[in-house]
């Protein structure tokens, strides 16, 4: 394939990325993880040394921006959302990192012209 053709078919891939890009809804970036609760009453029955019943688990998402991390409380009812919005941002990420790695093949192939 000569380096024009190439390049065309790189140039309609950034067109596909662009396009799933426009299609993404919320995003947002982190983990999300489920934290049993550490209970500070001594005579709660989670702590009965027969038999201890468990509180339930609660979520929580840790992310990082700008430098500074961050936990929050995620509630049960919002755990799917959460984790849609953490597909999103993981393709996000994706579509981008190629979307760069396209341009850069662009840019050698014309260099080399
Ligand atoms: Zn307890």
């Amino acid at each position: 394939m000569d380096d024009n053709k190439e390049i065309e078919k790189l140039q309609r891939r950034i067109e596909r990325i662009k396009k799933h890009l426009s299609e993404l809804g919320e995003m947002r970036p982190g983990s999300l993880s489920t934290q049993y609760n550490v209970c500070g009453n001594p005579t709660c029955r989670c702590k009965r040394p027969d038999n201890p019943i468990r509180h339930r688990p609660y979520y929580q998402i840790s992310y990082t921006r700008g430098g500074k991390s961050k936990t929050e409380f995620v509630k049960s009812e919002d755990v799917e959302k959460v984790r849609l919005q953490l597909r999103n941002y993981h393709t996000f990420k994706e579509l981008t990192d190629e979307w760069v790695d396209v341009s850069l093949a662009i840019a050698h192939l014309r260099k080399k012209e």
